[in-house]
Formats: C-alpha cells, sequence, structure tokens
C-alpha cells in the first residue's frame, strides 16, 4: 500500500511520442496523484510569443513575453487545463505552428528559469505528483522518488504522433527528428536522460505493460 500522506515525486522525460503523455497520466490516476505537462507550459508561452508576432530569434522579446503573460495550468490527470491571461488554449497549443515554433522559446534561458521556477512551485504544493517533460530528472526535480526515461524507435515515435495528428507520416517524422535535434543540442538544459532514470524503450510494449512496470517499480521505492 502507498502511504497516500507522503510526498512522492515521479519525474517522466524522453523525447516526443516515447509514451510520456499517456503512461504519465496513467500512472498519475493509478497513484491518486496530481499530473503535471511541463512541455504544455513551453507550448503555452510559444503560443503567446506567436500571437503577439514576436521574432523567434529575438530572445529579449521572446523572455519579455514570458514574464507577462499569465500562464495557469491544471494537474487533474483525467483532464488536464491550460490557459493564457484567462483563456483556455488546449487545443492551440496542439497545433502545427505551436509545434514548429516550440523548441526555439524552450531553448531561451529566461523562458526556462521562469517555468522551471513554476513547475517546482507547482509540484511542492501538491505533494504527490507525475511530472513529464525533458528535464525534470536532471533539472526540475532532481531528487525525485522514481526517475525514467521513455525511449522508442524514431518510426514508431512517428507513426504514434501521425496517428495522433491526422497528419502525413514523413512530415512527422520530419519534426520529430528537428525537435529532438534542437531539443538534445540546445545549450539550457537540453534532454537528457539522469544518471539515476530508469531507461525503458517502449517500441514493442503496450501502454498497459508500461504502466504496470512503472507501478511496479513504484510499489518498491514507496515500500
Ligand atoms: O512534450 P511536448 O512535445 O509537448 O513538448 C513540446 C516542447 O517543449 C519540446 O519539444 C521541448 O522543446 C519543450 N520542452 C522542454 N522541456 C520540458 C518539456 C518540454 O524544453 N520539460
Amino acid at each position: 500500500m502507498h502511504d497516500e500522506g507522503r510526498q512522492l515525486v515521479v519525474a517522466v522525460d524522453g523525447p516526443s511520442g516515447s509514451g510520456k503523455s499517456t503512461i504519465s497520466r496513467r500512472v498519475a490516476q493509478a497513484l491518486d496523484a496530481r499530473y503535471l505537462d511541463t512541455g504544455a507550459m513551453y507550448r503555452a508561452v510559444t503560443y503567446a510569443v506567436l500571437r503577439d508576432n514576436v521574432d523567434l530569434g529575438d530572445a529579449v522579446k521572446i523572455a519579455v513575453v514570458a514574464e507577462g503573460v499569465e500562464l495557469s495550468i491544471g494537474t487533474d490527470p483525467a483532464a488536464p487545463q491550460i490557459s493564457v491571461d484567462g483563456a483556455p488554449v488546449d487545443q492551440e497549443i496542439r497545433g502545427a505552428e505551436v509545434t514548429r515554433a516550440v523548441s526555439a522559446v524552450a531553448a531561451v534561458p529566461a523562458v526556462r528559469a521562469l517555468l522551471v521556477a513554476h513547475q517546482r512551485a507547482i509540484i511542492a504544493e501538491a505533494g504527490r505528483i507525475v511530472v513529464e517533460g525533458r528535464d525534470i530528472g536532471t533539472v526540475v526535480a532532481p531528487d525525485a522518488d522514481l526517475k525514467v526515461y521513455l525511449t522508442a524507435d524514431a518510426e514508431e515515435r512517428a507513426r504514434r504522433r501521425s496517428t495522433e495528428n491526422a497528419s502525413s507520416h514523413a512530415a512527422t517524422a520530419a519534426d520529430l527528428a528537428r525537435r529532438d535535434r534542437l531539443d538534445s543540442t540546445r545549450a539550457a538544459d537540453p534532454l537528457r536522460q539522469a544518471e539515476d532514470a530508469v531507461v525503458l524503450d517502449t517500441t514493442s510494449l503496450g501502454i498497459d505493460e508500461v504502466v504496470e512496470r512503472l507501478r511496479g517499480m513504484l510499489d518498491k521505492v514507496t515500500a
């Protein structure tokens, strides 16, 4: 049995299409914990940057937008909601325009500093939470109780994403490869596996199987 009163932080990192969101939400539900999608926060800032017609090469203006924006994100794993300046943007942040621009915005150190501070405050308040992203185990929550790094073949990740977005496989594969490269090579908090993370390759694993494995690992760390 889990001790419901105890703080529990699960960090789930990995590239796009590795299964982070589906698996993190399912694990959070199983644990009766909160859920935080940090990618949605970078997407929401990107939405505001595009809305304000800011040049993606202008890090100073991007930082000004990030500082001025009122970002609110819910942590219910059944229905996470996000809003920018009081307006819901759940649909808008999943669009092609935001997806194309998000890695450039997420590479700006001032944006990361702001969002990492916001993420840490949400984690502290939640107590029990599954957090997914690129730098959770390395930067946001280095003391997490369990760190998981999900991977999957690039082909399989593109197949999953193109099914979700109803976009062509080739276009999705190219977008994923570009984002993987930008996210892994940026100077500030790149996508990287924490040394103490458990690596799980989800290429040929079903969702239920991955969720079960993670629950087994959690039983051990919370025993
Ligand atoms: O997870 P998702 O694909 O929605 O993330 C969108 C983008 O946000 C990533 O490609 C990455 O550039 C950025 N991101 C990040 N750090 C995180 C989560 C997401 O840089 N913790």
